[in-house]
């Protein structure tokens, strides 16, 4: 057999992946470098291919009843599943920040949930709702934290436990305000005689079954709220999800008859109580991008330079070299946003640029995910299309961050909104834009424009919905390419600046401007 591509793993991926280990030190997280090393190498493991394959293969079954017609719901999960999910718990993908709360541990997390990605997104769901629901805990409900943290944090598969969250309904997801899942007090009704509610009503969504607890909106005399359910009685799993992506993942629909639930939060007070979770979930949303495109570069990459067409390597050939390398500054434009968005997450004095800056960064890179998937699987030709070559599903996985936790439109308007009630936020954003000021005339130009853009939109006789999406494009394309000019090799920001901030690159990936250093760009990105 000639001119076939030998398989990519074994590799470790933090090795090969330059601008994960400087974001990793420059953000705070040099102490993470062992770890990163350990996570990369086990997910670029071929044991770990082979897991992800089955896992994928072999999709969870709902089994509602025992032979005995006794409510079971019980998931049945490939032994696959399990391997990838333990690895996730055992490193400390849910927990390292609220463990070890020192600086740069977000961002050591960040960097390790960008490497096991490679093995497998979905088991990253789980992982990330757990995550994300101690600070909500800590801030609305201090005893409930105290008492179900622990178990939430601990690095071990066997005994630790999962949480998950239940908020879309039938009616509507985006507006959960339109939830009408009924939540009764029941005075002195739980275990230890304490307050409950009794919670009724459908959950539309509702992934991952087999987590232990759930943070669940639902109506309360006071409005909506948010609260606690356990896994167990009340609690109905009715079917699970024929889905396009993360197939490896149970996502559920959830009917509930009475489980009890405990506050979070104040009652009537349910969407800021549960958009503690939803911040955090939605900085993996922004993550599971960059990490998606990150795969996608590496593979198209690899695959050009073994397979050769017309007498030369597909790396060798200038069409293909400006399509690599489009891909390439695309990746880690967004890796470098993503690790230093995940440092604002350490730092208490960056809160203003925290929550804006999530919201901005989720929207763009889970937005580029799904051309830059199609465009990396097409490297690899008819090859990229079988399933063999893991692209399938890396294409079928890419929409999800874009809908999960705020759908595109969702995000780019809470952009807005934020504009409106959190002044800190743009200016902030801004500020951190700004500290590349002077380094290139075409980022200069473009915050110029961004900086009037985000003023005009508001002003009479504007629509800002209509124009939200476009702001929030132009936002985000400022901070990656401050970030790349401040510390990118200059081929990799040049590139950048002139072809999405220059107005010289076209409008699919491949149309980088002549000029730019192809090959330095892919040197970089994946060294031979
Ligand atoms: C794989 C998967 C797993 C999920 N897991 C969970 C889970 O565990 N728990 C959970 O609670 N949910 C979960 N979800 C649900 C997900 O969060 C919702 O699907 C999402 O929030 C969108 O809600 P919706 O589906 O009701 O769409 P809608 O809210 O009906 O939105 C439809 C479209 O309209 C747009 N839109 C909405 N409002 C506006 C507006 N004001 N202006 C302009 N456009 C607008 C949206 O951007 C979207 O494109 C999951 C979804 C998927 C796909």
């Amino acid at each position: 057999m000639l001119n076939q591509v030998p398989p990519l793993e074994p590799i470790d991926f933090f090795e090969v992946d330059l601008a994960l280990r400087e974001a990793l030190e420059r953000e705070g997280g040099g102490w993470g470098v062992g770890r990163a090393h350990d996570a990369g190498t086990v997910a670029g493991s071929i044991e770990a291919r082979e897991h992800s394959r089955r896992a994928e293969r072999n999709q969870p079954l709902l089994r509602t009843h025992d032979r005995h017609g006794n409510r079971i719901d019980e998931v049945e999960l490939d032994p696959s599943w399990h391997w990838l999910l333990r690895g996730a718990i055992e490193r400390e993908l849910h927990s390292l920040p609220w463990r070890e709360p020192c600086p740069g541990a977000h961002v050591v997390r960040a960097a390790l949930m960008a490497l096991w990605g490679n093995a497998n997104g979905g088991v990253l769901c789980p992982v990330s709702m757990t995550y994300a629901a101690i600070p909500a805990l800590r801030d609305g409900a201090p005893e409930l934290a105290v008492a179900w943290e622990p178990r939430l944090t601990r690095p071990d598969y066997d005994h630790g436990a999962l949480a998950g969250m239940a908020m879309t309904e039938r009616q509507g997801g985006s507006d959960v305000r339109a939830n009408i899942t009924r939540a009764e007090p029941v005075a002195g009704g739980g275990d230890a005689g304490e307050d409950v509610y009794e919670l009724r009503g459908h959950k539309w969504f509702c992934s991952y079954p087999p987590c232990d607890v759930f943070l669940v909106l639902a109506q309360a005399p006071a409005g909506l709220s948010c609260f606690l359910v356990e896994r167990g009685p009340g609690m109905e799993f009715q079917r699970l999800k024929d889905k396009l992506g993360t197939r490896s993942l149970p996502s559920s629909e959830l009917e509930l008859h009475g489980a009890y639930g405990r506050l979070v939060g104040e009652e009537g007070r349910g969407v800021p109580a549960i958009a503690r979770m939803v911040n955090h979930t939605r900085l993996d949303c922004l993550l599971g991008g960059a990490t998606g495109m990150r795969r996608g570069t590496v593979e198209a990459i690899h695959h050009s330079r073994h397979r050769s067409a017309f007498g030369a390597p597909l790396v060798d050939q200038p069409a293909m070299r400006n399509v690599l390398a489009d891909l390439a500054i695309e990746s880690e434009a967004s890796t470098a946003a993503a690790i230093r968005v995940a440092r604002s997450y350490d730092e208490t004095a960056d809160s203003a640029f925290r929550r804006f800056a999530t919201a901005v960064m989720k929207y763009w890179v889970c937005k580029r995910a799904t051309a830059h998937a199609a465009e990396a699987l097409e490297c690899l030709g008819g090859n990229g299309y079988v399933e063999d070559s893991g692209m399938p599903r890396l294409y079928r996985d890419a929409p999800l961050g874009s809908i999960w936790e705020g759908s595109g439109n969702v995000s780019a308007l809470d952009v807005l909104r934020a504009v409106v009630k959190e002044p800190a936020g743009l200016p902030a954003f801004i500020a951190e834009c700004e500290l590349a000021a002077g380094g290139d005339a075409r980022l200069d130009a473009h915050l110029a424009r961004t900086r009037e853009q985000a003023q005009t939109i508001f002003q009479e006789g504007g629509d800002p919905q209509f124009q939200a999406r476009r702001m929030v494009e132009e936002l985000a394309l400022a901070l990656q390419g401050s970030l790349l000019v401040r510390y990118a090799p200059p081929a990799v920001a040049d590139a950048f600046c002139a072809a999405r901030l220059g107005g010289e690159g076209g409008r699919v990936y491949g149309t980088l401007p002549t000029g730019v250093d192809a090959k330095a760009i892919l040197d970089r990105a994946l060294p031979a």
